[in-house]
C-alpha cells in the first residue's frame, strides 16, 4: 500500500494529473491539472484521490503512505511559492475544496484562507503591509471552518457581521476597516468556543487535517446520500480533496474574483458572459453580497487582465470543445484560474451552442446531436412566455402539457366552443376533463384543472393535441354557480384574462406576452442532420387534417396513429353516432351508418391529402359504445323534469327517453376498459367496421384518382386471439374489394392489428399470419401488463414513483423489463412467421426519449407519437443510431 499513488499534484511543469482522470481526481482536480497542462495560470496545489476518500471511510482512518505524500505535496507548494505553512514571517495559505466525479450538490463547501492563526495573520500583514486585508482573510476563514468543518450554523457569524456593520454605518463589508476586521475576528473565536466547547485550532496542520476528514465525510451526509439515490450516483465512488495555494482576490482595487460562462448559458450566443467583484474573495459573487459588475466593464477596469482571461477562456473551450463556466481570481492584476467545467445551459443555448460549434468546425455532427437532451427540445416548440415579461405566479399545479396560453376563462367546453366560433381565446378552467370536454378542450388555447394527475384524461388529452395544460392546481377553487374561480383570495370572473404554463405549471392572472417559435433555424438544421444518422421512422398519432398538417411540418413521415373514435363526436355526428347505437335492429343501424359514411370519407381524404402519400394507419372504432351516450345522470335528471311536468307534455317525449335510458343502462359496464370494445365491437357490430373500411378505401381510391398514391393500413385494435382478427378480416377484405372493383382501380391497402394485451403478444407468431403490420399500442399494453387502469393510477402511482417502487410512471416511460420484454417477444415471434412485418409503436411512450432509443435497438421500423413530440423522436431516433455506432 505505502507506494500506493494517493497525492497528485497540479499547478506547474510538474502537474500529475489530466482531464481524463476524473474517476480518481474528481471533476475539479482533473481539469484544475488539465488546465496546468495547458500552461493556464492556476495556482498550484494537490488532489488526494477519491480512492482515499473510499478507504478512509471503509476502516476510519487513513490508508499508510497518505499523510506523508500530503506532507511531500505541502513541502512542495512551499518551495514553489517560496511561503511556508504556518509560517509567521510569510505564511503559505491554502483553500481546501471537495470535487467528485460529477458536481454534485451536498459536499462540503469550500474553505479558504486556511493556515491562518493569531499569529499568521499578523505575519500576513506586515508581509503583505495590508492589515486590513489579513483580518478579513482570517474573518473569512474563521466563518467558512466555523460553519463548514465544525458546522456551527453560518447565521450565527452573519449576524454579528452584519451588526458590526450597522454600528459603523457601513453598508458593504469592503467599507468595513482593519479595526473591526479584528473585532469581528474576537468575537468569531468565541463563538467557535461557546459552539464546540473548545478554542479555535491555532495549529495549521490540525486545521488542514480536520477540513480533510471533513470533506471525505461529507460524501456521508443525509444530503448527498439523498442526492446520489435521486440521480443513480455509485457510493463507491468517492469524492476527492483538492488542497490549493490561495490567490487573494480581496487585496484591494487591482484585485477581484469572477465567474463566467464562454458563451451565453441562455442563449447560447457566442459572447463571453459573467460578473466579478473587485475586492472579493470566493463566493462573493454568487453570494449577492454587492451587485457585480458584467464582465465587459474588466476590459476598462482591468485591460491587461481582460485580454488574459480572453485567451483563456478561448482556448479552453478550443480545447474542451465545449462551453466551459469558469472561475477566476485576479491578485493585484494577475489572473489566475481556479476552476473550469462544462457549463449548464438552456435548452435553447444547447441547441445553438451545438450547432455554431459544428459550423465553427469545432465538433462533428454526431457530437452536436449527442449533446442536445431531446427532453429539452419540448420547451423550444412550443408558445412560451416572453422571457423579457414581468410577471407574477399566483398558484402552480403540474406541467401536464408543455407550452404557455393565454385567455378569458371559460368554466365549459360548450362555451369554450362558442366563444372559440366567435374567435375569442379562451383557457378552459374545470375540476377535472372527461370524453365530452374533448370539443371544448379543443377549441380553447389552454386547460387549467383541479384535479387529476399527469395522466389524467385531461393531460393526456392535452398532450396527444399539443395544447398547454396545467393539472391538479388544487389551489383553485372554483364556484359553478357564479361562474369564477377563487385562488388566493383573488376571484376570477368567467371572462378574465389568466395565462398558463404547462411548461412549469404556473399560473397567472391577467395576460403575459408570449412567442412562439417554430421547427425553423438551428433546430431545423439539427433535425436535418437527426435525419441523416437516424435509420427508424418517425410517425404522428394524428386523427384530424390539421394535426397531420403540423405534423408534416415537424417531420412526420406518416400517421402511426389516426383514431377514428374523435370522428364520432362533433355537433352534426354525435346524433347520428346516437341513432346507431340505439338503433333496435341492424336495419336501423345501417341506416344511421349510412350518414356516417360520407362524413367519415370526407375526414379520410383530408388526412390523405395532408400526408401527401406517406402511410396512414387507421384504427378502427375502439372504445365502449357507452362514452358516445349523454350520461345516465344527467338522462335521470332530464326524465325527472319531465315526468313532473308530464301533464304539459307528449307522452311520446317521455317515453322515448325513457326507452334511451333502458340503452344507456344496458350498456353500463363495470369494467369498460376490460368490456365491449375494440374489435369486440367489430365483431358484434361488422356494420361499423364495414362502415368504416369502406370510407376509407373509398377515401383512398378518390385521391388515387387525383394522382396521390396512398396505401392505407387498416387497423383492428384489441386483438388478443388470431381467431378475432380472422373473423373481422374476412368482412373487410370483402367490403375492400368490392369498393376497389367498383372504381376501377388498382389500389394496395394493409390489415393489421395493434398488439396491446399480452396475449396478443405472446402469440404475435399466429397473428402475423393474418397481420400485414403490428402497431405496439403500448399505453393499453400497460395497462394490461401492470394490470393498472390509467384513469385510477394516479391514486397510487404518484406515491410509487416517489417511493421509489416504481422508477418512472409507466405510463410515461416505456417499462422495458416486463411491457418491453412483451414487445420484444412481440417482435421476434410476429417476424418468425412474417419476416417482412413492419412493426411501429404508438403512444405516449412513441415520444419518449429512452423509449424510442429502447425501440431502435429491438427492431421497431418506426415509432409514432404526438405532433410536438415528433423533433423529440427524431433527435432520440438519430442518438440510438449514433450510440449504437459508437458501442459496435
Ligand atoms: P464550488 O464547487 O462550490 O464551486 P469551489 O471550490 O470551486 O467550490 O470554490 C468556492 C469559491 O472559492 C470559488 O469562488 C472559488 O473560485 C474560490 N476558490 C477556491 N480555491 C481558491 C483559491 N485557491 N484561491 C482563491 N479562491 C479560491
Ligand atoms: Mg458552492
Ligand atoms: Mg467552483
Amino acid at each position: 500500500m505505502a507506494d500506493r499513488k494517493f497525492v497528485y499534484f497540479f499547478g506547474n511543469e510538474d502537474t500529475e494529473g489530466k482531464n481524463s482522470m476524473k474517476d480518481l481526481l474528481g471533476g475539479k482536480g482533473a481539469n484544475l491539472a488539465e488546465m496546468a497542462n495547458l500552461g493556464i495560470p492556476v495556482p498550484p496545489g494537490f488532489t488526494i484521490t477519491t480512492e482515499v476518500c473510499v478507504l478512509y471511510l471503509e476502516k476510519g482512518a487513513y490508508p499508510d503512505g497518505v499523510l506523508d505524500q500530503i506532507n511531500d505535496a505541502i513541502e512542495k507548494l512551499e518551495r514553489i511559492n517560496n511561503k511556508k505553512f504556518g509560517d509567521v514571517e510569510n505564511p503559505l495559505l491554502l483553500s481546501v475544496r471537495s470535487g467528485a466525479r460529477v458536481s454534485m450538490p451536498g459536499m462540503m463547501d469550500t474553505v479558504l484562507n486556511l493556515g491562518l492563526n493569531d499569529d499568521t495573520v499578523e505575519g500576513l500583514a506586515r508581509k503583505t503591509g495590508n492589515e486590513r486585508f489579513a483580518y478579513d482573510s482570517y474573518r473569512r476563514f474563521l466563518t467558512m471552518f466555523g460553519d463548514v468543518v465544525l458546522d456551527i450554523d453560518h447565521h450565527k457569524f452573519e449576524s454579528v457581521l452584519s451588526a458590526k456593520k450597522k454600528e459603523i454605518g457601513a453598508t458593504l463589508d469592503t467599507e468595513l476597516k482593519a479595526e473591526s476586521l479584528k473585532e469581528l475576528v474576537e468575537i468569531f473565536k468565541s463563538i467557535i468556543r461557546e459552539n464546540t466547547g473548545n478554542n479555535f485550532p491555532q495549529d495549521p496542520r490540525e486545521q488542514l487535517q480536520m477540513a480533510i476528514d471533513a470533506v471525505f465525510n461529507s460524501w456521508n451526509n443525509q444530503r448527498a446520500i439523498t442526492y446520489r439515490k435521486l440521480n443513480d450516483i455509485p457510493t463507491d465512488w468517492g469524492t476527492a480533496v483538492n488542497v490549493q495555494s490561495m490567490v487573494y482576490g480581496n487585496m484591494g482595487e487591482t484585485s477581484g474574483t469572477g465567474v463566467a460562462f464562454t458563451r451565453d448559458p441562455g442563449t447560447g450566443e457566442k459572447e463571453f458572459f459573467g460578473e466579478y467583484l473587485i475586492n472579493a474573495q470566493g463566493e462573493d459573487v454568487v453570494a449577492g453580497i454587492r451587485t457585480p459588475q458584467p464582465i465587459a466593464t474588466l476590459k476598462q477596469t482591468m485591460p491587461d487582465a481582460y485580454a488574459q482571461l480572453e485567451e483563456i477562456y478561448q482556448k479552453l473551450e478550443d480545447h474542451f470543445k465545449d462551453m466551459q463556466d469558469i472561475e477566476f481570481t485576479i491578485e493585484e492584476g494577475k489572473l489566475y484560474m481556479l476552476q473550469t467545467r462544462t457549463g449548464k445551459r438552456t435548452a435553447a443555448a444547447a441547441l445553438n451552442i451545438a450547432v455554431d460549434m459544428v459550423n465553427e468546425g469545432l465538433i462533428d455532427k454526431e457530437t452536436a446531436l449527442m449533446r442536445v437532451k431531446p427532453e429539452q427540445m419540448d420547451q423550444l416548440l412550443h408558445p412560451m412566455i416572453d422571457p423579457e415579461s414581468e410577471y407574477e405566479i399566483i398558484a402552480t399545479g403540474l406541467p401536464a402539457s408543455p407550452g404557455a396560453a393565454v385567455g378569458k376563462v371559460v368554466f365549459t367546453a360548450e362555451h369554450a366552443e362558442e366563444m372559440a366560433s366567435i374567435d375569442e381565446k379562451v383557457i378552459l378552467v374545470r375540476a377535472e376533463t372527461s370524453p365530452e370536454d374533448i370539443g371544448g378542450m379543443d377549441a380553447a388555447q389552454g386547460i387549467l384543472t383541479v384535479r387529476g394527475g399527469m395522466t389524467s384524461h385531461a393531460a393526456v388529452v392535452a398532450r396527444g393535441m399539443g395544447k398547454p395544460c396545467v393539472v391538479g392546481c388544487g389551489a383553485i377553487t372554483i364556484d359553478m354557480t357564479s361562474s369564477t374561480f377563487t385562488v388566493c383570495d383573488v376571484t376570477v370572473k368567467e371572462g378574465d384574462y389568466i395565462t398558463v404554463d404547462g411548461a412549469t405549471g404556473g399560473l397567472i392572472i391577467g395576460k403575459v406576452d408570449l412567442i412562439t417559435p417554430g421547427v425553423t433555424g438551428e433546430l431545423e438544421t439539427l433535425l436535418k442532420w437527426a435525419d441523416e444518422f437516424r435509420e427508424m421512422g418517425v410517425r404522428t398519432n394524428a386523427d384530424t387534417p390539421h394535426d397531420a398538417l403540423v405534423a408534416r411540418e415537424f417531420g412526420a413521415e406518416g400517421i402511426g396513429l389516426c383514431r377514428t373514435e374523435h370522428m364520432f363526436f362533433g355537433d352534426d355526428r354525435i346524433p347520428v353516432v346516437r341513432e346507431m347505437i340505439l338503433a333496435e335492429d341492424e336495419d336501423v343501424r345501417k341506416k344511421a351508418l349510412k350518414k356516417l359514411l360520407p362524413m367519415q370519407r370526407e375526414d379520410f381524404i383530408g388526412i390523405f391529402r395532408a400526408m401527401e402519400g406517406y402511410p396512414v394507419t387507421i384504427r378502427l372504432l375502439d372504445p365502449p359504445l357507452h362514452e358516445f351516450l349523454p350520461k345516465h345522470e344527467e338522462l335521470a335528471n332530464k326524465l325527472k323534469i319531465l315526468e313532473e311536468d308530464a301533464s304539459n307534455r307528449p307522452k311520446v317525449e317521455i317515453e322515448s327517453l325513457k326507452k334511451v335510458m333502458e340503452r344507456v343502462e344496458s350498456l353500463i359496464e363495470i369494467n369498460p376498459m376490460l368490456g365491449h370494445r375494440g374489435c369486440r365491437l367489430g365483431i358484434t357490430y361488422p356494420e361499423i367496421y364495414e362502415m368504416q373500411v369502406q370510407a376509407i378505401i373509398e377515401a383512398a381510391c378518390e385521391l388515387k384518382l387525383e394522382g396521390i398514391d396512398i396505401v392505407p393500413e387498416i387497423m383492428i385494435p384489441l386483438i388478443c386471439h388470431v381467431n378475432e382478427l380472422r373473423s373481422a378480416k374476412k368482412d373487410l377484405v370483402e367490403v375492400a374489394e368490392a369498393v376497389i372493383a367498383k372504381n376501377c382501380i388498382d389500389l394496395d391497402y394493409l390489415v393489421g392489428t395493434m398488439i396491446e394485451l399480452p396475449r396478443a403478444a405472446l402469440t404475435a407468431d399466429q397473428i402475423a399470419q393474418e397481420a400485414e403490420f403490428f402497431s405496439f399500442g403500448t399505453n393499453d399494453l400497460t395497462q394490461t401488463t401492470f394490470g393498472f387502469s390509467r384513469d385510477d393510477a394516479g391514486k397510487f402511482l404518484p406515491f410509487y414513483v416517489s417511493d421509489s417502487i416504481l422508477e418512472a410512471d409507466p405510463f410515461a416511460v416505456l417499462d422495458q423489463d416486463g411491457v418491453g420484454e412483451l414487445v420484444k417477444i412481440g417482435i421476434e415471434k410476429g417476424r418468425s412467421t412474417r419476416p417482412d412485418l413492419k412493426i411501429g409503436i404508438c403512444g405516449e411512450h412513441g415520444g419518449e426519449p429512452s423509449s424510442v432509443k429502447f425501440g431502435y435497438n429491438i427492431g421497431l421500423n418506426y415509432v409514432s407519437c404526438s405532433p410536438f413530440r415528433v423533433p423529440i423522436a427524431r433527435l432520440a431516433a438519430a442518438q440510438a443510431a449514433i450510440e449504437k455506432q459508437d458501442n459496435s
